[in-house]
């Protein structure tokens, strides 16, 4: 531990940074040399050995980023790919342009969302033939809250709801319980377990808290759900990329994710479904599009699911953007989400000292948790005036984001995310409180 880290101990959560607190004495003035911070030289320097000995530091090369660009928000919209403007050139140009609709039967088209999720599954920890992609993670919610409900059995009455969700999950469970006839019961997933009972039918919860970066015990509660009878269905947007989520090793019966953060599929790109090969002869999709027929092209009258994950399509896949997300999929070669976790603790303790350091005591509350059973894989800072915070950051370069009302988010993806990055953010970031506060 640096002798400057010692002399300014993490900020303890308990004592928040209050309206009554002094500013602090920052060191940045205009004195027209560039601004240091104290032990800043300490820390650069390893952040530079951490970097060389990091064996992901490479993969940065499979990524098209501006080069000053210190990219912390990852976990909202991740980078772009090297191979994926070439491929949507050539999806573009040849498959639609001159093969026009024989790239449906020919091509690789029709097959995409099963073929597409086969390659998110070993991110996620599922065998083969459980995952499909499609729609956005909002629609994969319906789907799965409302298969749930159906699988669940007889005479239980409750959709508990993780209290502290992303908004659009607690929107979609509202509706899907009002369609199948249950109450929404908020939970804190802290101690959700001790509401499991046998008036559970479905429990929806968030692996990671979008807000807070607080990573949920997936393993315990998927169990205490399973001893209590009722259907756990799992959203995946803040871990699958970041961390080994292992929904079969965990019995997990359905989850879903988004494709955009994470894993790069860009703006937009198609979510998906895992239903667990258990569940999947029963699972009945309030959405029988065409796509999830046994046989689509016999345009039959009466819907029959097809077997598997793919009675989970609907309508006709969103062929570019499934092809650009599995262009983008070709990041992942050699490389184990174990490996990506192990960068990213070390990525977000590197920077917690960081900003230990260099950040007076109080100025920032730290509200991801310290210890690595219960981090995601960004860092969340409380502090006063974060919305004109994070809009300085951005004009320097450092790229996080904001959420309301006062909370500093930075995501860190160590696919292409360096020990320096995570130091020239922290520094930044002391930089900018001192401008602020000035
Ligand atoms: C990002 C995110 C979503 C996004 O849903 P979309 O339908 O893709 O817009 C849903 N849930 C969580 C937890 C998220 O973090």
């Amino acid at each position: 531990m640096s002798e400057t880290h010692a002399a300014h101990p993490a900020p303890d959560p308990a004592h928040p940074a209050g309206a009554n607190s002094a500013p602090p004495a920052f060191e940045e003035r205009g004195s027209g040399r560039s601004p240091e911070t104290p032990g800043a030289a300490d820390l650069r320097a390893r952040a530079a050995d951490l970097d060389t000995a990091d064996d992901l530091a490479k993969l940065r090369t499979r990524f098209t980023l501006p080069e000053d660009l210190v990219y912390l928000d990852g976990n909202s919209l991740g980078a772009l790919p090297t191979g994926v403007a070439e491929r949507m050139a050539e999806v573009v140009t040849q498959e639609w342009g001159e093969n026009l609709i024989r790239s449906w039967s020919d091509g690789t088209w029709w097959t995409a969302p099963e073929r597409i999720g086969d390659r998110i599954a070993p991110l996620i920890g599922a065998a083969p033939g459980q995952t499909v992609v499609g729609d956005s993670t909002s629609v994969n919610l319906f789907k799965a809250l409302v298969g749930a409900a159906r699988l669940a059995g007889e005479g239980r009455t409750d959709l508990l709801v993780d209290a502290a969700t992303f908004p659009t999950d607690g929107y979609i469970a509202a509706s899907a319980a009002r369609m199948t006839g249950l109450n929404v019961v908020p939970v804190d997933p802290d101690r959700a377990a001790e509401a499991f009972g046998p008036s559970t039918a479905v429990v929806l919860l968030n692996h990671v808290d979008y807000r807070t970066g607080r990573l949920h015990d997936l393993p315990g509660l998927t169990a205490a759900a399973r001893a209590a009878g009722a259907i756990t269905v799992w959203d995946l947007c803040h871990s699958a990329g970041a961390l080994p989520v292992g929904l079969d090793e965990h019995a997990v019966d359905l989850a879903v994710g988004c494709t955009y953060k994470y894993l790069n599929g860009g703006p937009g790109s198609p979510a998906y479904l895992y239903i667990a090969a258990r569940h999947q002869q029963d699972f009945d999709s309030p959405l029988p599009g065409w796509n999830g027929h046994a046989d689509p092209f016999a345009m039959t009258p009466g819907f029959a699911p097809a077997e598997g994950a793919l009675r989970g399509r609907v309508g006709t896949p969103d062929i570019l953007s499934m092809l650009a997300l599995e262009a983008a999929l070709d990041v992942w070669e050699g490389v184990t989400v174990e490996a990506v976790r192990a960068k990213s603790l070390a990525l977000t303790d590197f920077f917690l000292e960081c900003v230990a350091a260099y950040v007076p005591q109080g100025v920032l509350e730290p509200v991801t948790p310290a210890a690595h059973a219960e981090r995601g894989s960004q860092v969340s800072l409380r502090t006063e005036n974060a919305s004109a915070v994070m809009a300085e950051l951005i004009a320097r370069g450092v790229v996080g984001d904001f959420r309301a009302p006062d909370v500093l988010r930075f995501g860190f993806t160590p696919l292409y995310v360096g020990f320096a990055d995570a130091e020239r953010a922290a520094r930044t970031l002391s930089h900018v409180l001192g401008h602020i506060y000035e």
